[in-house]
């Protein structure tokens, strides 16, 4: 069966679980056979978008080459995984309406046990002032509106939000109904 292309926007504070969630469903795909591409945010930042910074302008230029990129796959029937922080809600909206096939994934934890978890010490950082710019802390996080799927994962298994995003995935239409849960 031909896949269908399709980004998966995972959008969220440092810290929240895009990378852990991103990953989980990127094997899901994989050990089922589809073709698969991820932009991880902070691996973008190395090559594509490196040289930028995190003024807003920087950000939003940072979120355009992703969305760039995630179309050009897109349409070429990739399945296209993307984990960038992308604080601002314009800017996810102009690549959802470019991408077209695209489901945003909210992944939703509060700033208290993102920055308790502070899976990368950039929180401590932060809060040292050794790092300026620090999104949930001295910049902005503006949260999706309506996304296709919230993840809570202050309060959900990373199995629950991995399933979310598959029957997500699946309800939209980009994958085929599950044998299993096909009714004849
Ligand atoms: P981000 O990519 O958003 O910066 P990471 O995925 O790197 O965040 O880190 C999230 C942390 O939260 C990991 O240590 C992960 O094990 C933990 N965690 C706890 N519960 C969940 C969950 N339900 N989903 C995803 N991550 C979770």
């Amino acid at each position: 069966m031909k896949q269908c292309g399709v980004t998966v926007w995972f959008t969220g504070l440092s810290g929240a679980g895009k990378t852990t969630i991103r990953m989980a469903v990127e094997q899901e795909l994989r050990s089922q056979g589809y073709k698969v591409e991820v932009l991880d945010g902070d691996i973008v930042r190395q090559n594509l978008t490196k040289g930028l910074g995190f003024s807003k302008d920087d950000r939003d230029e940072n979120i355009r080459r992703i969305g760039f990129v995630a179309h050009l796959l897109t349409r070429n029937d990739v399945i296209v995984l993307v984990s960038a922080i992308s604080p601002y809600r314009t800017i996810r909206d102009e690549v959802r309406q470019k991408i077209g096939n695209f489901i945003e994934v909210y992944v939703n934890a509060p700033l208290e046990v993102c920055e308790q978890r502070d899976v990368k010490g950039l929180y401590k950082k932060a809060r040292a002032g050794e790092i300026k710019q620090f999104t949930g802390i001295d910049d902005p996080y503006e949260p999706p509106i309506s996304p296709e799927v919230e993840c809570k994962t202050d309060r959900e298994t990373l199995e629950d939000c991995t399933a979310q995003v598959l029957t997500a995935m699946r309800n939209f239409g980009y994958l085929p109904t599950n044998l299993a849960t096909r009714k004849i």
